[in-house]
This record gives structure tokens, sequence and C-alpha cells, in this order.
């Protein structure tokens, strides 16, 4: 006899996702083990496409997130290494509401952890006897997923992900910029905290020693080499919170699932924070598996491995697909052999005057 239906180990937005959905179809669900600490120190921000939004919505998130903690991005300006490589977005233009919205990571833990609080069919604690179906949502790092011996594929980008807030001495309009400038790339997403039209989030992938060297730097040395890396674009920037570091990689788990178990998130995937896509990769995970359970045939139990190959079926084009896109691009704008360079300013030019390929960038960037 199962003592839960779903049991869920881990503790990122995922779990937390996945655990409110599961609940909401009327699920015994288990979020296995002790609760970890609140990320109230997370300095970073997720930009959030249409598709997750939709999700959190669902599951009453959304609306529960301060409005400070939500910025939706009415342009965006993606900058080559050369003068005029530029392709812009801007959301008026394309008939979209936002291209995206900026969601305080910190705020999002929070939201997620109460709304698991106050939910029926949800428990906290103890890892349950028996479940029909473990999900494994703890990340990169998932332990489970090594002690099931399921192979993880990883390829170090030998690069960092450096993350802090800003303010900036002009407002920022709802306007995101992102720079590739080979080899690092470095985005300035708009955010209303910890000062309302003019705090940006920083996400600048470096190569590892330069991301440390850059962390430890004194503030103001660190406020003149962003300046220099962005030009004047956003006026003077100055630091708002700690500087923090993300090691990158490309990782894919080899199986997604067997009897009774399945990945969802980053231990089922991990890929360059380039694009801004590894939580919406997740919570559309979230969304897949919540509606493939719920639309299984009564005689079908949870943990069935043919009921779950539908959701991995379902999931790997498009996590293929992004793991591959950001990995292109990221080496395109590594590359340093002068025709490359040229090639990759000339496309992204070329880019900006087709209208309708933007639309269509733009909408799959929104729905998936
Ligand atoms: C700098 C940076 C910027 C990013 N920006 C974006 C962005 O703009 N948009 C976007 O979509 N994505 C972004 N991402 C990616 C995003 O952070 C991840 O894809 C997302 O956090 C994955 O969520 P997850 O819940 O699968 O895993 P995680 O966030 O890693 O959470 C897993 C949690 O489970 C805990 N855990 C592990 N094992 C157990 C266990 N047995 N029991 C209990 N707890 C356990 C772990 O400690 C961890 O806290 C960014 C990433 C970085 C590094």
């Amino acid at each position: 006899m199962n003592e839960v239906d779903v049991s869920i180990r881990g503790r990122g937005p995922v779990a937390y996702a996945l655990a409110l959905a599961l609940s909401r179809q009327g699920l015994s669900v288990a979020l296995e083990g002790e609760p970890s600490a609140p990320r109230s120190d997370d300095v970073r921000a997720y930009a959030l496409n249409g598709a997750a939004r939709a999700l959190l919505q669902g599951l009453r998130v959304w609306d529960a997130l301060a409005a400070a903690a939500v910025t939706p991005v009415q342009a965006m300006q993606v900058c080559g290494d050369a003068p005029g490589g530029a392709i812009h977005f801007d959301a008026g233009a394309l008939q979209m509401p936002a291209l995206a919205w900026i969601v305080d990571a910190a705020e999002l833990d929070s939201v997620l952890r109460t709304a698991a609080r106050f939910t029926p069919h949800l428990r906290d604690g103890p890892a349950p006897s028996r479940a029909a179906l473990t999900v494994l949502a703890e990340g990169k790092d998932s332990r489970s997923r090594d002690e099931l011996g399921v192979p993880f594929h990883r390829r170090d980008y030998q690069q960092a992900a450096l993350a802090t807030r800003l303010l900036a001495d002009v407002p920022h309009d709802g306007r995101a910029r992102q720079w590739f400038r080979s080899p690092d790339v470095l985005a300035l997403l708009p955010m209303d905290r910890p000062e309302p039209g003019r705090s940006l989030a920083l996400v600048w992938s470096l190569p590892t020693p330069r991301a440390h060297e850059l962390q430890q730097l004194p503030e103001a040395e660190f406020e003149r080499e962003l300046a220099l890396a962005c030009g004047a674009a956003e006026g003077g920037l100055k630091l708002a919170a700690p500087r923090c570091i993300w090691p990158l990689a490309l990782g894919r788990a080899e199986r997604l699932c067997g009897p009774g178990w399945v990945l969802v998130g980053d231990a089922a995937h991990q890929v360059h924070p380039l694009a801004g896509q590894g939580l919406n990769l997740g919570l559309a995970d979230v969304a897949t598996l919540a509606r493939v359970l719920a639309e299984r045939e009564p005689w079908r139990g949870l943990g069935d491995a043919g009921l779950l190959h539908r959701y991995v079926r379902e999931r790997a084009a498009a996590t293929e697909a992004m793991a591959g896109l950001t990995d292109t691009l990221l080496h395109l704008f590594a590359a340093s052999p002068p025709w490359i360079r040229e090639l990759r300013n000339r496309g992204l030019t070329l880019l900006d005057h087709l209208a309708p390929l933007k639309r269509v960038l733009a909408a799959r960037a929104y729905d998936d």
C-alpha cells in the first residue's frame, strides 16, 4: 500500500511548483526531507516566459508575488562584438504583452514555500515509506539520480556566471540588454527591486578565473570594469547587492524515467543561462508531467513506465533544442577568427531587418 501518490525530492522552484500542481489534482504528495533554508540571499532574477507565467498563475503563485518583484520586459537589445551588430525586439511592435517577466528569485522561492504550507494533500517532512511515483527535482547535482545509476553527461564550460543587483542613474524603462563580447556574455535585466524603475539584475558569464577576479575587486573598481564592458548604455551603475558566482556547464541525464521514478528540472537538463531558459524548461517539465499524469488511463498506475515515457517524449525536442541553441550561440560568439566575427555580427544586423523572423523568434521564446 502506498503511503502517498507522489513523493518529490528537492527544494527548488521546480519541486515546489510540481508539488502544488499535483496536489491541485487531488493527488497526495510528499515533499521529502527537511526543508532547506529559504533562498532569501539569492541575488538572481529569473527571466520567465509566457508559458511559465501561465503555469504560476494557474497555481495562484504569480498573483501572490509582490508587485516590485515582477518587472515586464518591454524591449530587448542584443549586441554583438562589433559596432552595429545588434538586434532589437519590442513587445509593442510584436503585439505581445511583454517579451518576458523578470522575477526576483528569492521572492519566488518564498511565495512557493508559503503556498506549499497551505496546500491540502501536500505534506512536508520525512520520506514516505512507499509512493507510487518518486520525482527527482534535486537540481543539477541530484544525488538520487546518481544513486539510481543514471549517468549525467556534463560538459564544463570553464565559465562562471557572476550575478548581482545594480542601481542605474537612468530609468530602465522595461528594457533588457545583452552583450555577446567574446568570450563573455553580459546581461542587464530591468527590475524594480531594490528601487522601482532603476534597478537591474546583472548576469555576467565569464571564464572562471576572471569571474573570481571580478568578484574580489573593490566595489568602485568592479563598477569601472562593468562600465567598460557595457559602454555608457545604462549611465552610471552602482552595486546594490553582493556578487555571487555559479559554475556553468551543459548537462543532460542519459535517462529521464524508469518504473516508479522520473527526473524534472535541472536534475534532467542543465543549460547555460545566456538565454535565461533553465527554469522555463523546468516549469515546462512540470506542466507536461502534471498533464500526462492527469490524462492517464484509469488502469495505469502513476509510476507506469509507459506513462512516464509520454512525458519524456513530449519534453525531449524542446529541451534538446534549447540546449543546442545556447551551446551554439556560446561557441559562435567565443570563436575568434575575423571572418566568423564579421559573419555573426552581420547575421545579427540582418536578422534585425527581418520582421517576420523576429516575430517567430520572440513567439517561440514566449511560449516554449
Ligand atoms: C546565474 C543564473 C541565472 C539564471 N537565470 C535564469 C533565468 O533568467 N531564467 C531561467 O528560466 N532560468 C535561469 N537560470 C536557471 C535556473 O536557476 C535553474 O534552471 C532552476 O533553478 C532549476 O530549478 P530546479 O528546481 O530544477 O533546481 P534547483 O534550483 O537547483 O533546486 C534544487 C534544490 O533542491 C535541493 N535538494 C537537492 N537534493 C535534495 C534532497 N534530497 N532533499 C531536499 N532538497 C534537496 C538543492 O539543495 C536545491 O536547493 C539561471 C541560473 C543561473 C546560475
